[in-house]
């Protein structure tokens, strides 16, 4: 399968494409190829994990769900990035299985309307009973949507579901009070947990043999990273670290309304960047564009996206629908 590297979409001049693109081949660990693709998932191979991103669906994000920054910014950068429209962008909702050992990990669910993912899954030719491990960044819906099958039983029926007790007491408080997402956090997890098959774990923990979860709080009080050693470097899936790639990399102080927290979901980021950066990761995120599999560069303080896509996916592919990402 040919593919190609793309320069993040921010340095649209020509020559930036080129020398993104030379940088990347010449000092990248950015070296996974895909094997295998369709319109809606993507495998590929970074040493002995096996990385298949699912597009879950793709919508649009208007001006008005975002904090700290004009309108006119909001604008310039939306038309500096190739937007089709200065007052929206557009948004990605990917989910990832993470293949490791004689483990399967799903990081999060997607919104998994209507037949739910599994005939995503079965698309790439996973079967959903091969799932060891469900890992939740956090209780929005764009996340654990589709963790129950159209009956209301456990989509995944070997897989242990795994949350971020933060985010448990958050969005399921003690006390019986709802908050908003109370009902389907409620209703997504009681399956599991009826079945014994459900742990809420603490941030920085280990949740199997080269597997770790990182606290990224501040869109929620427990949003979760999850951190993938390989033979080829560490992998991290980073959950909601960015909603917005044309805005938040040029300024990753810009919030939104779904964040708990906004100062903190602002510096968690920039924190994030850096060590991204820093540290050569591949990253995985849940909104960024499909299949949202990239690295993060850093020049002069400022940020950028290295994204990595196959040819002939322009746009995203994947899934159409109107779910709000949260
Ligand atoms: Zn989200």
């Amino acid at each position: 399968m040919k593919t190609t590297l793309l320069a993040p979409a921010i340095l649209l001049p020509a020559l930036a494409f080129a020398l993104a693109a030379m940088h990347l081949a010449l000092a990248s660990p950015l070296l996974a190829q895909p094997t295998v693709s369709g319109e809606s998932w993507q495998t590929l191979e970074y040493g002995d994990l096996t990385v298949t991103a699912f597009s879950d669906r793709t919508g649009t994000m208007p001006y008005s769900i975002f904090f700290d920054i004009s309108a006119e910014d909001f604008a310039a950068l939306a038309k500096a990035g190739g937007s089709p429209s200065e007052g929206e962008l557009a948004s990605w909702i990917n989910f990832f299985l993470v293949e490791k050992g004689d483990r399967v990990f799903l990081v999060d669910t997607g919104v998994g309307a209507g037949p739910g993912i599994v005939p995503l899954l079965r698309a790439a030719g996973r079967e959903p009973g091969t799932v060891t491990d469900i890992l939740i960044t956090h209780f929005h819906g764009d996340h654990i949507g589709g963790l129950l099958d159209k009956d209301g039983g456990t989509a995944f029926p070997a897989a242990t579901l795994h949350t971020p007790r933060r985010d448990e007491e958050y969005f399921i408080p003690a006390d019986g009070t709802d908050v908003p997402g109370t009902e389907l956090a409620r209703k997504v997890t009681l399956p599991y947990r009826d079945a014994g098959r459900y742990q809420a774990f603490e941030p920085g923990g280990r949740m199997a043999t080269g597997v770790k979860s990182s606290s990224l709080w501040g869109h929620t009080p427990g949003h979760t990273g999850f951190l993938f050693e390989s033979s080829r470097g560490p992998f991290l899936a980073w959950g909601d670290i960015v909603h917005a790639y044309l805005v938040q990399f040029a300024r990753p102080e810009v919030t939104l309304s779904y964040d708990v927290d906004r100062p903190a979901a602002a510096e968690t980021r920039r924190r994030v960047f850096n060590e991204a950066a820093d540290t050569g990761y591949l990253v995985a995120g849940a909104h960024l564009p499909f299949p949202g599999v990239g690295q993060v560069t850093r020049q002069d303080g400022a940020f950028s996206w290295i994204p990595f896509h196959p040819a002939g996916a322009a746009g995203g592919g994947g899934a159409s629908g109107g779910a709000p990402v949260e």
